[in-house]
């Protein structure tokens, strides 16, 4: 017996290899299987096909075998190496499961992220399955190490002795007093992991230090790693207003006909309302249900409110839960006993489910749903739509013989595809357009900074009547919510002398100054400098930041309000799920008053308490150089605007850009969103661009800058003879060098009609023939198939 394996391997195709006969009648489609691999490595694979030798084998393996549900199997083979001849096939050493760990519906999705998103199916495997299922012995650790203080030092005088003992000892007492603000936040539970100490940036030594001192000590615990969210309460179902119910309707309508319906409801209208009504009807079918966000942080928002109702049948996850916890919900979902709901992040579309009947995909706008680095670079909300399809392709089992797992998208700003797909009738459409409780969407005021820079009135990045606002919103004990699409403190230093500006070794982009962490920072490769006291041009002492980033607005806001409590929301400040979860539950709790964020924050969050939202530079995002610009920041301002005025008074959005006559401010400022898709069709059209095209890019990366751009004129050259006026470039892309490898972009537009499988099959030979060259072995190529 032979079988095909999938190992966690970036390459393309799947690996032979023979079955002793005492292992046969133990393995299947979907087990994991431990094989030897080159000289002496040995890798976890799953089975995604196996076969006896009389079935036509030949001494000719390199045909891929076709699966029964008709999907062909992915990719050219193109290595005799992949594909050994009859007598080098290697037996394999161990089965590792005793059922299935991979239904045939995963296996298949598996291979249809690989196929088009031109991604090699190990690559996917290693994407879809936490690293405990890819490890040989499973990593799987039962207790974690907790933390509290010792019996003597439960006192707060002790505690006064214990902060008096560490004067000397800076890093330790820095992380006690972390500690006790730890121990503060949590009040009830009260139990602190050592894990989450780390997570605040201390070391193992420091800790240990503590614990030496006879301050803190540490013991070990089980830990229930699953939710255990308690009796489901149906009856706290709220019970939907008028114009919600009829959406409702009109979205099972829309079920009956089209696998795909977009509810198109404003910020606030109610849509996860909809959602758990129809999540509950879901459950009544004994189906279950995937609901997906694209931000963890959102999740951690939803997970309150769909435990309330569905309380254990609830499962979380995404990629900040711990290995072992995914592995846990994993075995989970393939148990008689799996979670019906699971609320997830991109990479839940991995899960394996057993009766699946609906798909929500929240927020289907969000450009984090398609995952950029590394590969696979697909679209999570795609690849929903493709597995409600798969699924309904016969692995349901037969006990369900419901229709196919039908898939809403819900969003209060649809991007330009799905516009373009429920205008044409490819999807269902139902329109929400009243938010809950007739509540009024907020007023956006437009200000114009750069008049208010001519006369000199801007306090930093803030015009006065943000700041009046801002001032009278804390009066009145509301919130605010300050948006700055930029982490770090200034984007750029410079010698104020000769006007030297420091760049990153690696990359070809200026270092972003972090003043909390004292560091220049790349925020392409993440390579740290130390912050020139002197210009290494001119010697120059006189250093100047430019340019706002969170960290420089704390800053400035701090100062402005020092009586308010403020929290920043950004990439540097959400390390850890815990860290997510406080800024998030302090701000829903009120705890603090004032949240300044990146685009993180403009994600759906849901907050009661905000009367004004202050978006600091519209510019930056308009004046992006994609053609996608305006797309997302149309999106990112209206759904920032959004978040201002959920309860009782109609909320205000100050929104400053430099150029306020621009007719998509005018759009953002009335949400007029059909007069915005009018304008933009009409550009994509008339440029070929999505959604009347496909699009791929190509990227080529090296380490010489010569090479590349030879290599991308030969690839360009080559894409032509098949692809003709349908290939441009090579160019350099905007940031032309990340991790001292030169980067070089060629973009394929595909008209409709073309054949799209044909399509793939000439990048991956032109690929392959590309690498075959000896001057080009240490040439990437790859692809983004629908870039956002
Ligand atoms: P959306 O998801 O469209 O942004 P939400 O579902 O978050 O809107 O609703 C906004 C607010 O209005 C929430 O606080 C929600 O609990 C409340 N709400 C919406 N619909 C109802 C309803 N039918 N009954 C009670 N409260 C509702
Ligand atoms: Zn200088
Ligand atoms: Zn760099």
């Amino acid at each position: 017996m032979y079988i095909n394996v999938i190992l966690p391997l970036p390459l393309d195709g799947v690996f032979t290899y023979s079955v002793p006969p005492e292992l046969e009648r133990q393995v299947g489609v979907g087990y994991r299987v431990l094989v030897p691999f080159g000289r002496n490595k040995t890798y976890v694979g799953v089975i995604c096909g196996k076969w006896k030798e009389e079935r036509g084998m030949r001494n000719d393996l390199s045909q891929n075998t076709r699966e029964p549900n008709g999907l062909q199997s992915n990719l050219i083979p193109h290595s005799s190496f992949l594909f050994p001849q009859k007598d080098k096939i290697k037996p394999i050493l161990q089965v590792l499961d005793s059922s299935p760990i991979l239904l045939e519906s995963q296996l298949n999705l598996w291979r249809w992220i690989s196929d088009y998103y031109l991604s090699p199916i190990g690559e996917v495997y290693k994407a879809a399955l936490p690293a405990g299922l890819k490890a040989e012995d499973g990593y799987r650790p039962k207790t974690e190490t907790y933390i509290r203080l010792t019996p003597k030092f439960r006192s707060e005088q002790a505690l006064h002795i214990a902060l008096d003992m560490l004067q000397r000892a800076p890093s330790q007492q820095k992380a006690f007093i972390d500690f006790l603000d730890l121990v503060l936040w949590k009040e009830e539970s009260g139990e602190i992991t050592r894990d989450e100490l780390l997570n605040q940036g201390h070391t193992l030594v420091t800790i240990s230090a503590l614990v030496k001192r006879g301050i803190l000590e540490t013991y070990e615990q089980e830990v229930g790693r699953l939710n255990h969210g308690g009796e489901p309460h149906p009856e706290h179902i709220k019970p939907l207003s008028l114009a919600q119910q009829e959406a409702f309707n009109q979205i099972q309508f829309a079920f009956l006909q089209k696998p795909v319906t977009l509810l198109h409801g404003v910020t606030s209208s109610g849509k996860t309302e909809i959602y758990i009504h129809l999540i509950q009807q879901a459950l009544d079918k004994h189906q279950q249900v995937l609901y997906l966000l694209p931000e963890i942080a959102l999740t951690v928002q939803m997970m309150d409110r769909l435990q309330r109702v569905f309380g254990s049948r609830l499962g979380i996850y995404h990629s900040k839960y711990s290995d072992a916890e995914r592995v846990e919900i994993w075995q989970k979902q393939l148990s008689k006993n799996p979670y019906d709901v699971i609320l997830g992040a991109r990479s839940a579309v991995f899960l394996p489910f057993q009766r699946l009947g609906l798909i929500i995909v929240d927020e289907e706008h969000e450009t984090s749903y398609k995952q950029q680095d590394p590969m696979p670079r697909y679209h999570a909300r795609n690849a929903a739509i493709m597995l409600a399809q798969i699924t309904s392709q016969g692995s349901i089992p037969p006990t369900s013989t419901l229709h196919p797992p039908r898939v809403l998208l819900g969003t209060a700003t649809p991007c330009a595809e799905t516009w373009h797909n429920a205008q044409t009738g490819k999807y269902g459409l139902v329109t929400l357009a009243e938010r809950y409780k007739g509540i009024e969407l907020p007023e956006i005021q437009i200000v114009d900074i750069k008049d208010l820079q001519h006369q000199k009135m801007m306090r930093g990045p803030f015009s006065p009547i943000l700041l009046l606002k801002v001032r009278e919103a804390l009066e009145r004990g509301e919130q605010a919510i300050l948006f700055q699409n930029r982490r770090g403190y200034a984007p750029v230093i410079e010698c104020k002398q000769c006007g030297w500006v420091p760049r990153c070794q690696h990359c070809d982009v200026s270092l972003t100054l972090h003043r909390n962490l004292n560091q220049l920072t790349c925020h392409y490769c993440g390579y740290t400098y130390q912050v020139p006291t002197e210009c290494p041009a001119c010697g120059s002492r006189e250093l100047q930041t430019r340019g706002y980033g969170t960290e420089k607005i704390e800053d400035e806001v701090r100062a402005l309000f020092p009586e308010a409590r403020i929290a920043r929301m950004d990439l540097d400040t959400t390390r850890t799920r815990q860290a997510y979860e406080r800024i998030i539950n302090d701000f829903s709790a009120g705890r603090t008053n004032i949240l300044i964020g990146t685009q993180m924050i403009s994600k759906g969050l849901d907050f009661d308490k905000v009367s004004i939202v202050g978006i600091l530079n519209a510019d930056t995002m308009l004046n992006y150089p994609d053609f996608r610009a305006y797309e997302h920041a149309f999106m990112m301002m209206s759904q920032v605007s959004g978040r201002a005025g959920r309860k009782g008074r109609r909320g205000l959005v100050i929104l400053q850009t430099k150029s306020p006559d621009l007719a998509v401010i005018r759009q953002i400022v009335d949400n007029d969103q059909v007069a915005f898709f009018r304008s933009v069709m009409a550009e994509r059209r008339e440029f070929r661009y999505p959604p009347f095209t496909r699009l791929i890019y190509v990227y080529l990366k090296h380490r010489s800058d010569s090479l590349v751009e030879t290599a991308g004129h030969e690839l360009g050259s080559r894409l032509r003879q098949w692809f003709g006026a349908r290939v441009l470039g090579p160019d350099r892309p905007a940031v032309a060098k990340v991790k001292s490898l030169s980067i070089r972009k060629l973009l394929i537009k595909i008209e409709p009609g073309l054949n799209l499988a044909d399509v793939r099959k000439y990048l991956a030979l032109a690929q392959q023939q590309m690498l075959q060259d000896k001057r080009y072995t240490s040439l990437q190529i790859y692809f983004d198939v629908d870039p956002l």
